[in-house]
C-alpha cells in the first residue's frame, strides 16, 4: 500500500507537484495518465524518493518513506521501478541482470538465485534468452527482463513510468501482457501510461493529472469512458 499526503514538489521556483493526495492499496492498479510535463514522472519518483519531495507524507506500507529517519534504502527495496529506457546492465547477460540483485543486496546464494530468475523469466517468455546479453534482445524484450528483474526482489508493488513509450507499436502488447498477468498475479501496481486501451481494461482506478493536481480520479469507465472534467475530455480527446 502506497499512501500519499498533501504531495508538494517544486524545482526551483516552479512548482510541479500542488497538494497530491492518494492512497494505492494492496493489490490495486492504478493508472496515472496526463499531458506531458502534468508531473506523472516526478510523482512516481517522489513515491520511490529518487525525487525529494518539498513537503508532504509518503507512506509505503505503514513505513514513512519521507521521515528524515527513514531507511530509504530499505523500504525500496519493497519496490520495483520499470522505466521507460531499459535501464539492464549492458555488460551482464539477462540471467546475470536478474540475479545481481539478489546475489548482491540480498545475499540469495548464486544457484537460488538461478533458479529464481529462470523461473522469473519464464514468466515473461524470455527464459530462452537467459545467456542473451541486452543488446541482443529487442526492445521489448529487454523491457520484459527488466520485468523481471524487478520482480526477482520479491517486491510488493512495482512503480512503471510509461514501460511501453520506448517501444516500437508492434513490441507494445508483449510487454503489456506481461503486465496484465502481473496485475492478476494480485501485485499492487503503479503504472503511468498512455496506452489507454490497458488502462481501461487493467486498471481499478485511474487518476487524471495536469499541472501538477490531480482532476479527476475513478474507475476507468468513467474516467476514460465518462470524464466529468473539461480538461479530462480535452486530453482525452487528443490521446484516444
Ligand atoms: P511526460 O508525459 O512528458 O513524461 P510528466 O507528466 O512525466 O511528462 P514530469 O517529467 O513529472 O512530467 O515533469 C513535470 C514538470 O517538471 C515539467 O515541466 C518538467 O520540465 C519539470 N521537471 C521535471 N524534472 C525536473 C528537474 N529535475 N529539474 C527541473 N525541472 C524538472
Ligand atoms: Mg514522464
Amino acid at each position: 500500500e502506497i499512501q500519499i499526503y498533501d504531495l508538494h514538489k517544486s524545482f526551483g521556483d516552479v512548482e510541479v507537484l500542488k497538494g497530491i493526495s492518494l492512497t494505492v492499496h494492496s493489490g490495486e492498479v492504478v493508472c496515472v495518465i496526463g499531458p506531458s510535463g502534468s508531473g506523472k514522472s516526478t510523482l512516481l519518483r517522489c513515491v520511490n524518493m529518487l525525487e525529494e519531495p518539498t513537503s508532504g507524507r509518503i507512506f509505503i506500507i505503514n513505513e514513512e518513506i519521507t521521515d528524515p529517519d527513514a531507511d530509504v534504502d530499505a523500504i525500496r527495496t519493497k519496490m520495483g521501478m520499470v522505466f521507460q529506457s531499459f535501464n539492464l546492465f549492458p555488460h551482464l547477460t539477462v540471467l546475470q541482470n536478474c540475479t545481481i540483485g539478489p546475489i548482491a543486496v540480498k545475499r540469495v546464494p548464486k544457484a537460488e538465485a538461478e533458479k529464481q530468475a529462470l523461473d522469473y523469466l519464464d514468466q515473461v517468455g524470455l527464459k530462452h534468452r537467459a545467456d542473451a546479453f541486452p543488446a541482443q534482445l529487442s526492445g521489448g524484450q529487454q523491457q520484459r527482463v527488466a520485468i523481471a528483474r524487478a520482480l526477482t526482489m520479491d517486491v510488493e508493488m512495482v512503480l512503471f513510468d510509461e514501460p511501453t513509450s520506448a517501444l516500437d507499436p508492434e513490441l507494445v502488447g508483449d510487454v503489456l501482457d506481461v503486465m496484465r498477468r502481473l496485475a492478476e498475479t494480485g501485485m499492487t501496481m503503479m503504472v503511468v501510461t498512455h496506452e489507454m486501451a490497458f488502462a481501461r481494461e487493467v486498471a481499478d482506478r485511474v487518476i487524471f493529472m495536469d499541472g501538477g493536481v490531480v482532476v479527476e480520479e475513478g474507475h476507468p469507465d468513467q474516467v476514460i469512458g465518462n470524464p466529468q472534467h473539461e480538461r479530462t475530455r480535452t486530453f482525452l480527446d487528443r490521446v484516444l
